[in-house]
């Protein structure tokens, strides 16, 4: 261990006094500081910081933790054991150098000590990927499940249908005249098809959403769907089966919410969600209503012209309120459409992900340009819109 040569034996003494050192403690910082012994007067209100003076009542510690391991219900066979000191504040360099050593310390001998005596009963430690995390916070012990992440894609089969649960901004939820007592605008949401099912199947404290990218409500998700991950949240057991996942979330929404799952991932997978979507390739089909009489020759022309372009799109609108009001630019890689009628038309985009694809059509007033709207010089709205594919890239070889 490191000599602590820069501290008189007065400072040591204070600096124990400071922390209020258990016996153990002071017999440590005596001994990293080549010194027979450090003594003062401790307080009896406070604990020891290092500690929670746990050192010194070891054997009383461990039943607590046999209490505690006994009253977990499921199988479980490895653990780990996590041990967070916070360093008190105001301290200089030094003597934070100096409690580091005496954390540590602490840290390593209460693993030791728990850890072999949990191993005594046929368990063993796993630091990657626990069954049971044993938690040591200021002298507080808690055992949870460690979260898992489950990564898959969904489909949303029906309109109408918000992908986060959207509460209603006047009432916080409670119910009121303005949203019809729903406590929310959509009735139900993709987040809340997909985690319900499976906070119940875990037992889990909760389970979070993250999606990669979204969609409006009137838009359908269909094809090989969108890509998210699920993050459970202390989970009461642990699941290997997938194909039960899978099903409970079917049959929770009525097939309206369908999930595919790829496997199990970890909490970094949900940056990379995101990041990728805003540069993944999307490809939507959708319904343009005319409000004039469109040509089919122009009409054909102008889905030429917009295949292969750069779109610039101001911030749209109609969710101006909700984000950044700027100019993004959004690649059109193909534009196809087919004639129904003089005033309708089935069109298939692939573009960039995050692009606004009602905006490319209408082409909002200007703010989006070019757009269909703008090259045939005809007002036209997009009255359908389902996304059918995504194609996350590179990205592809890891499952997604
Ligand atoms: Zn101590
Ligand atoms: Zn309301």
């Amino acid at each position: 261990m490191n000599r602590v040569t820069d501290f008189t034996e007065q400072e040591l003494k204070e600096y124990a006094q400071s922390l209020n050192l258990c016996n153990e403690c002071t017999g440590t910082l005596a001994e990293i500081s080549g010194l027979n012994e450090v003594t003062y007067q401790r307080r009896s209100d406070t604990l020891c910081m290092v500690c929670s003076d746990v050192r010194g009542r070891y054997a009383q510690f461990f039943e607590q933790v046999s209490k505690e391991l006994n009253s977990v219900v499921d199988d479980w066979h490895s653990f780990r054991i996590d041990v967070l000191i916070r360093s008190p504040p105001n301290l200089d360099e030094k003597s934070r150098a100096l409690f580091q050593t005496l954390k540590e310390g602490f840290k390593r001998e209460f693993k030791r000590e728990v850890g072999s005596m949990i191993e005594r009963s046929g368990k063993v430690f796993d630091p990657v990927n626990p069954d049971l995390l044993i938690n040591f916070e200021r002298g507080q012990l808690t055992i949870k499940r460690p979260a898992q992440y489950l990564e898959g894609r969904y489909l949303k089969l029906f309109r109408n249908i918000s992908q986060a649960t959207w509460v209603c901004n006047n009432c916080y939820g409670n119910g009121c005249a303005e949203c019809n007592y729903k406590g929310r605008h959509f009735i139900a949401s993709v987040e809340e098809f997909i985690t319900i099912p499976i906070c119940l199947l875990y037992n889990a404290e909760r389970v979070v959403f993250h999606a990669g990218g979204r969609e409006d409500v009137d838009v359908l998700v269909v094809g090989k769907g969108r890509p998210f991950v699920v993050e459970v949240v202390n989970p009461a057991r642990r699941i290997s089966d997938l194909k039960a996942i899978e099903k409970a979330v079917n049959e929770y929404s009525n097939g309206i919410v369908q999930i595919t799952l790829i496997g199990f991932t970890d909490s970094r997978r949900i940056e990379e969600l995101k990041r990728l979507a805003e540069v993944s390739t999307k490809e939507y089909r959708g319904i343009i209503k005319f409000f004039e009489r469109v040509d089919l020759n122009k009409l054909v022309e102008a889905s030429k012209e917009l295949s292969g372009i750069t779109l610039e799109q101001q911030t749209p609108w109609r969710v101006k309120k909700r984000r950044a009001d700027k100019v993004r630019h959004k690649k059109v890689y193909s534009f196809k459409v087919e004639y129904v009628d003089d005033y309708t038309a089935l069109f298939t985009v692939v573009c960039q992900g995050g692009t606004y694809v009602k905006e490319f059509i209408s082409g909002d007033d200007g703010r989006t340009k070019p757009s269909v709207s703008q090259i045939l010089g005809i007002r036209c709205k997009c009255i359908a819109l389902d996304l059918v594919g995504v194609d996350m890239g590179n990205d592809e070889k890891q499952g997604l």
